[in-house]
């Protein structure tokens, strides 16, 4: 088959790895280049496995890291409490590493077959489908491009993202994302100094209402996330701005401060938001990764459930052959079940992220001597994994 992957970032490069064997694959991605931005993921669970089973786990491994754990801290520098990564290291029997968004794109793009057909600055803007015999199957669907040019193909896989302009099309009425009532920015910089201060501890600050994280992304670079809660309502992507960054999240913590004033002028910003869709495919077009189910930064796993899913969809189109209705019907049955799974827990989480009253975080500060108990810490850790 001729198949067209809309989107080439976690998704969209997995599924290209996977399905290039057997088919003719072009992925149009609309940045003019991997995507630098983003922020420090944990990795394990269902997409260490299937990297695993994809051959890729070694390249990731290679690009990832494993920290000593989390240090919390007041707005006055005061360390508040630890949480270590050890029992959930020890709970998914080694299979857990932190790494960089941007080092698992540019680790899906250095094991990427030749044959994919990678273009940079080709945006979808428009998808149709064509073809319809009465009341029977579409045979074609075309992607209409930004420069007016179209594509067609057999098979089309939205893998472009929470906002994705597929969604509409494959389940009307759940184009829309759901926020969760937060806002993120990320970025990372150069900063050798802080990232020696931060070591092998990713700093959260114990604050109400805004939240602030940094880690050493590396030797020279500093990571940053800054979290808010925002209203539930609003679904606009909001315009990075680094001057409201750098006034409204100032005073969280003496080395968050340091690190805003190195705040780029571009950076990730967004709302933290789910999609769902209620079928993830319609005829010859199909959703991917985030586009068909993205869990949210707060259940932590949308990179992870975006390689398995690209994993889970190909095998089940290699196992079903030429019976492309089956396969994608083989795609949901064999992976709905999980992702929904991580989604609800994404949802339970979604109060505790960002503390809302001095109370909620004094709650979370005494939750959080409890993890550090090591029978609870093991079960804890052994339900995350679950
Ligand atoms: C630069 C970047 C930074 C991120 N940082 C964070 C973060 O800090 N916190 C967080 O919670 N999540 C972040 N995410 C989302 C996170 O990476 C995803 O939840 C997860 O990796 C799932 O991957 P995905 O491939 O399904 O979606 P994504 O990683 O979002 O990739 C979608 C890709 O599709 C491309 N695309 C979108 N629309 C079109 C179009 N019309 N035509 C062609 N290409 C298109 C995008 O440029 C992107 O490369 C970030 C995503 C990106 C792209």
């Amino acid at each position: 088959m001729d198949v067209t992957l809309i989107g080439g970032g976690i998704a969209g490069l997995a599924l290209a790895h996977q399905l290039v064997p057997d088919h003719d694959v072009t992925v149009l991605e609309a940045s003019p280049g991997p995507r630098g931005g983003g922020y420090m993921i944990d990795f394990f669970g269902p997409g260490y496995v299937a990297a695993e089973r994809m051959g890729l786990i070694e390249e990731l491994r290679s690009r990832g890291h494993v920290f000593e754990g989390i240090r919390y801290a007041a707005p006055d520098g005061t360390e508040t409490g630890r949480i270590d990564v050890g029992p959930l290291a020890r709970a998914t029997g080694g299979r857990y590493f932190s790494i960089l968004r941007p080092e698992v794109e540019l680790g899906l793009l250095a094991q990427l077959p030749a044959s994919v057909q990678l273009r940079y600055s080709a945006r979808a803007v428009a998808l149709r489908q064509t073809g319809l015999r009465g009341a029977g199957a579409p045979t074609r669907a075309l992607v209409e491009l930004a420069d007016g040019t179209e594509i067609s193909a057999d098979l089309v896989i939205a893998c472009d993202g929470v906002r994705s302009l597929a969604r509409e099309i494959v389940a009307p009425g759940h184009g829309g994302i759901l926020p969760m009532g937060y806002r993120v920015a990320s970025y990372l910089y150069e900063d050798p100094g802080l990232a020696a201060e931060l070591g092998e501890r990713l700093l959260i600050t114990d604050t109400v209402g805004r939240v602030g994280w940094a880690y050493a992304a590396d030797a020279a670079r500093v990571g940053v996330m800054l979290a808010e809660r925002v209203d539930p309502a609003l679904t606009q992507r909001p315009t990075p701005d680094r001057e409201r960054l750098q006034r409204d999240f100032a005073g969280l913590h003496p080395q968050v401060d340091r690190a805003l004033v190195h705040a780029p002028e571009s950076f990730y910003d967004d709302l933290v938001a789910q999609s769902v869709a209620p079928r993830w495919s319609n005829g010859r077009v199909v959703l991917a990764g985030d586009a068909a189910h993205a869990p949210s930064l707060l259940a932590g796993q949308g990179t992870s459930l975006a390689i398995a899913g690209a994993e889970a969809l190909a095998r089940s189109l290699r196992a079903t052959g030429p019976h492309l209705e089956a396969g994608l019907a083989e795609y949901e049955r064999r992976w709905r079940s999980t992702v929904e799974a991580v989604q609800r827990s994404g949802r339970r989480s979604a109060s505790f992220f960002t503390p809302s009253s001095p109370l909620q975080l004094r709650l979370q500060q005494i939750g959080r001597r409890a993890i550090g108990v090591p029978g609870v810490s093991r079960l804890v850790a052994r339900s995350l994994v679950r």
